[in-house]
């Protein structure tokens, strides 16, 4: 769930409540109470981005969609993500290379890439208004050792057919003004506003006939080629395919292994001068754990997040907003100084991580005609849009093997190592 405070723009001792930094002024799917048992083709639970997209893929694909959210539809994870929609991942090739090899990982960053040009394609080709923007990407080093990294990454990547370029601190620091040891600087990337996108996805699935109803899915069972789902009222769901797009949580099942519940924390500033902004309005972050990064928006504020970590619940969340906004803005305020850092509105929320930095996509383990999407870290809506195009296919019977990168349950001696030294937990995926 996605926190949410408000701060005045000028003064961060006046906190309120509610409004989330998106969707501004939109028409919102109609969200209604269940009033009948329902049977469909596919039942996607939640209207996140998530599933948005796999209802939108879904309902084009010609098969009928009934979309169940417990909340409104975007107020999960969604209405907190800062939207830079990044085909550079998490885990930097290098690593992915030395826990998968270079081919895996090599076609691992090419999917990503075109997830993000897929994206594009799509929010153009149906003219979605969702302050979709193309962005170049500068990534940072933060320290010397950082840039020798970044240096080698960018060769790695080249040998990938990646795009984009090395620059050496001279080159950055008289072209951006950014006073770092080296960045990569990437074409490719883009940004929107996530909830403008969530809820036109889900418009346009409506508008094939997908229905959206309100309910929270408490338990499937899955029998003869059918899977019926429980629901916190006296009606059930049943359908031929199931997709989970939960967020972070899977109704009645635990999380695999490789997962972990994070959270992360950002800002808006109060409205920039345009001409103070660094070039090309470049979506940034940092070659660190956990990064700082940040954007600009069509109301020329600058959007900055960070200072993640392992903290779950939503209360304790809420109590560490005022000391993590100031750190960040104290980043904020070294990294750009010509920013404005007063604080318009701010807010925390959770995330999933895994051991790879890869998405968990495909077949749950052991329940069949269940599919399950979890997008995360700070490729969440690029791994979305990839997800919805694997589950349409497997939900068409098409297979492929590289599927298996981004299983529920990977296996082999690479993910066991990523487990070991990310999260000390390899003995249990053996
Ligand atoms: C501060 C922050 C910054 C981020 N920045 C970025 C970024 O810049 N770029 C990026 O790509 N990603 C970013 N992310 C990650 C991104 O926001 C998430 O990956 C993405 O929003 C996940 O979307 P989702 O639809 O899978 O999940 P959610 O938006 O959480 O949606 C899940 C939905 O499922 C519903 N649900 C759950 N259980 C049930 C149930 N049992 N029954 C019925 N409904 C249920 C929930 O109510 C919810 O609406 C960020 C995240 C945070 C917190």
């Amino acid at each position: 769930m996605a926190s949410d405070l408000d701060l005045d723009e000028s003064d961060h001792d006046q906190m309120v409540s509610g409004r989330s930094l998106w969707g501004k002024n939109a028409i919102r799917p109609q969200w209604r109470p269940m009033a009948q048992s329902l049977s469909t083709d596919v039942l996607v639970i939640g209207g996140g981005i998530t599933g948005a997209l796999i209802a939108d893929h879904l309902a084009a694909r010609g098969f009928s969609i009934v979309i169940v959210d417990r909340e409104e539809p975007g107020f999960g994870s969604t209405a907190a993500s800062t939207a830079m929609l990044q085909w550079e991942i998490d885990s930097t090739l290098m690593e992915l290379e030395a826990y998968y090899g270079f081919e895996r990982a090599a076609g691992i960053y090419r999917r990503s890439a075109a997830a993000v040009a897929g994206l594009s394609k799509l929010i153009a080709a149906n003219g979605i208004a969702c302050g979709f923007r193309s962005r170049n990407t500068l990534y940072l080093a933060v320290n010397q050792e950082g840039a020798r990294d970044l240096r080698e990454e960018r060769q790695l990547r080249r040998r990938a057919g990646l795009p984009g370029v090395y620059l050496e601190h001279p080159d950055l620091f008289t072209q951006f003004e950014l006073d770092r040891d080296g960045a990569i600087y990437s074409p490719g990337s883009a940004e929107a506003d996530p909830l403008l996108l969530t809820w036109a996805l889900i418009e346009m699935a409506l508008r094939r006939g997908a229905q959206l109803v309100s309910a929270s899915v408490t338990a499937l069972h899955s029998e003869g080629g059918r899977v019926t789902a429980e629901t916190d009222g006296a009606d059930v769901i049943e359908a031929r395919h199931v997709v989970l797009a939960t967020g972070y949580s899977m109704p009645g099942f635990d999380m695999p292994k490789l997962h972990r519940t994070s959270s992360s924390w950002a800002f808006a500033t109060v409205p920039q001068d345009p001409v103070t902004f660094w070039r090309d309005r470049a979506l940034i972050w940092e070659n660190n754990h956990p990064y700082l990064y940040m954007r600009t928006t069509a109301d020329n504020r600058i959007v900055v997040g960070g200072e993640d970590d392992a903290t779950t619940d939503d209360a304790a969340r809420d109590r560490k907003l005022p000391a993590k906004i100031s750190a960040i803005q104290e980043k904020l305020k070294r990294l750009w100084p010509r920013a404005d850092t007063r604080v318009a509105h701010a807010w925390g929320g959770s995330f999933g991580e895994t051991a790879d930095g890869l998405p968990l996509i495909g077949p749950l383990p052991g329940m069949a005609h269940v599919f399950a999407a979890h997008g995360y870290g700070g490729n969440g809506i690029t791994f979305s849009y990839l997800a919805a195009q694997m589950i349409g296919a497997m939900i068409a019977g098409i297979h492929r093997e590289w599927f298996e990168d981004f299983a529920l349950d990977r296996e082999g001696p690479g993910i066991r190592r990523f487990a070991e030294d990310r999260l000390g937990i390899g003995d249990e995926l053996r």
